[in-house]
Order: structure tokens, then sequence, then C-alpha cells
């Protein structure tokens, strides 16, 4: 295998080693880049309700406690990766699937070489900056499709995982494929979470500039879908899953200024340095389900990006003029061996220091797209920091494609 596990790690970093490693990235990339739907995550048990958000640790009822375990004093750091799945079955669209067999394989991997956490524990992490398991991975799934219930839940129960399920309130019980609530609730008592996705499944950016009330109408959509999983459930957690990965900025602070998490689309582990209203989750589904990819994405770490000159990911324009520079804390990052690519393609980079600059010279399309860029860790071999920046423009309508 060309990118060693962690559980493999030595200590010392070889060129050898990082130009397999970079070539191995490479494919990785060029197929990772041909864009995918997303995945959400939970929500607690009844028991556990009124403490969500004060609880430091929200554990499922069949969550084993290997965190502790796992623990290594001398690797602590906050890092995890969030993976997110749709469907687990051989009779949905393949590009948001996957079989039964394959996500049991996904599964029994993790089992042995990773920590598996509630996606609370990790949140929790993340916003009080205290240190993650090593290898820790957090599982979550979007929209709510009865297919988890048939064919995942009882792999993760058996193995003891926790994870979340980002449903769309209007749709629990009433659209094809759905749980129902009588089901949802019976998971619930089992320990998954589950958190919102928004009522319906709307594009959230459609219309931004033609309806003057849409932050106003996106957010109430917001708010009515968390309430109804309040009294449903009774749980608030406040994590949203942004519908098809789409936010912007307004979005994004509207979400902040009410006490919510946001997750994306977008590819790469988190860590300190991680956005909270656009944490990104690695899909695994379609053509993201080969486990020797997925292997190293498990094993990624968070790009400690401390700023980019592009934080606005809905872009207006199918053209990027300027060029875009990401400040990196590059003490464990490799820089000058950074590679970035957009649909596939390896983009030219321009390392300066502590910063990482590119342009975009593609014409970009409608929907959704983004840049990819992976360096790899000094200290840590086989391991690579991971970025992704997203991009989302609206059609001619002012309207997003699925
Ligand atoms: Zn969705």
């Amino acid at each position: 295998m060309l990118i060693t596990l962690n559980r493999e790690r030595k200590s010392s970093f070889t060129a050898l080693g990082s130009l397999r490693a970079c070539i191995a990235l490479f494919t990785l990339l060029s197929f990772h880049c041909f864009s995918a739907f997303a995945y959400l995550p939970t929500a607690p048990t009844a028991l556990e309700t009124k403490t969500v958000r004060s609880a430091k640790v929200i554990k499922g009822s069949f969550s084993k406690d290997k965190a502790l375990d796992k623990t290594s004093p001398s690797t602590q750091m906050t890092n995890a990766a969030i993976l997110l799945y749709h469907h687990v079955s051989t009779k949905t669209p393949s590009s948001t699937s996957v079989t039964p067999d394959t996500f049991k394989s996904h599964m029994e991997y993790i089992a042995i070489n990773h920590t598996v956490l509630p996606l609370t524990d990790v949140v929790n992490a993340l916003q009080q900056n205290e240190p993650l398991p090593e290898n820790a991975v957090a599982i979550t799934f979007d929209d709510g499709y009865a297919n988890i219930l048939e064919n995942a839940h009882p792999i993760l129960k058996k193995l003891g995982f926790s994870y979340t399920v980002f449903i769309n309130p209007d749709e629990i019980g009433v659209a094809p494929q759905q749980l129902t609530w009588e089901e949802v609730k019976r998971m619930q008592g089992e320990g998954v979470i589950f958190a919102n996705h928004t009522l319906d499944h709307l594009h959230m950016l459609n219309d931004e500039f033609t309806d003057e009330n849409w932050l106003e109408r996106v957010f109430e959509n917001v708010e009515a879908a968390e309430k109804k999983i309040d009294s449903e459930l009774g749980v608030s957690l406040k994590y949203l899953a942004y519908p098809f990965g789409e936010y912007n900025l307004a979005l994004a602070a509207k979400l902040e200024e009410n006490g919510y998490v946001g997750f994306g689309q977008h590819s790469g582990a988190v860590g300190e340095t991680s956005n909270l209203l656009a944490l990104p989750r690695f899909p695994a589904a379609g053509p993201y389900a080969n486990l020797k990819t997925l292997k190293t994405k498990l094993n990624s770490l968070a790009m400690p990006v401390v700023h980019t000159t592009h934080a606005e990911p809905r872009v207006r324009s199918n053209t990027l003029s300027d060029t875009i520079t990401l400040t990196v804390d590059e003490e464990d990052v490799s820089l000058n061996q950074v590679n970035c690519f957009y649909f596939g393609q390896n983009i030219k980079t321009l390392v300066d220091n502590d910063k990482v600059s590119f342009s975009i010279d593609n014409v970009l399309p409608v929907g959704r797209s983004r840049v990819n860029c992976t360096a790899p860790s000094k200290s840590m071999a086989g391991r690579f920091y991971w970025y992704s920046m997203p991009f989302f423009l609206a059609d001619g309508d002012g309207r997003y494609p699925d």
C-alpha cells in the first residue's frame, strides 16, 4: 500500500514516501473532484435531551467507550474525519449509495483502525479546543432514508458505533423511501442522533438576489425544522447540514447569530481551525466508496488554514479573476509539497513561506465545484493535511441544480 496507515506510523518522513504518496493522492483526488452530494449528522436520546448543548460527552446507548482505550497522550490533537452517507442499498442511485456489503467493509475497517465518536463529541471538542482520540471518526447520513435503518443500523449497532442522521422533518413518513417518525423514535431510543437538514431539502441559495426576504425565508425554514425535531424527539442540537452542501457567508452568519453549527459536503478532516459554520465531511458513497481511497481520507488531517482571501463560497461569475491565497499554520505542514486540484486537474500553486496561492483558469460550472489541496505532514509519515474550498454558482435564473 502506498499510503501507510497511522498505526503503521514511522517517525521519519522520506522523500520517496512523499513522492509515492503524492502520486497516490493525485489518483485519489482526480477521482474525488467529480462532485458529490452530501450527508449530515445527528441527535441524542430522549434521556439526554435537555443536556445536549452543554454536555461534553453524549454517547449513544450502544456506543462502546473505545475512545479512551485508544487515546495516546503523545499524539493528542483535535482532529477527526466525518463521513457522509446517504443510501445504504443496492436499489438506489449509485452516485449516492453504498451497498450493504461495501458499507459493512467500511465499518469493519474502521472498527479495527479508528475510534468512532458521536458527532456531538467531535463538535464539542472543536468548540472547546479539546483533544480527540487519535484517528477519530464520526459517521453521518443525510436525508433520512429507510434503508439506513434496514441495512446500516444493524451493522452499526453490532459494532457499537454512534451515528447521526440529518433529516427533513416535512418528508419523514411522507416521501417515498423515508423513515417514519415511529422508526426515527425507535432509533433515537437506541442512541442514534438526529439533526436538521431543513424542512424539505430546498436549495437554500435559490433566488438569493431576487427575493428580498431570502435570508429570513430560508432561516425560517431552518428554525421550523429544528422546532419539529424538538417537538417529535425532544432534542435541539442546532446542527444544520446544508442541503447539497450549499451555503454562503450571509447564511453562515445567520446560523452563527442563532447558535447553530453548519455542515457542508466539501471534503476534509475537521480540526482546530475548521469553520464551525461549514464543517467538511468526506462523501463515502458512489465513486468515493472505494475502501483504498477512503483509508487515506479517514487518516487525513485538517489543514490548518488560518486565513483565506476567498471566504465567500457563492460566486457570481463563472470566472474567478483573483488569485486565491491561503495562509497556513505550517509548523507540521510540508507546504512546499502542497498539491491542489480542480476537477481532477493539478493546478499550479505558488508557495511563499506560510502562504499558498493559486488561481482557477477554468470556467466554473453552474452548481457545485471545489478545489482540494493536500500536503504531507512533516512528523506523521503517510498522513496528509487536507483542505477543500467549495464554489456555488447559480444558473441564469438564480437557481441551483440538484
Ligand atoms: Zn440531503
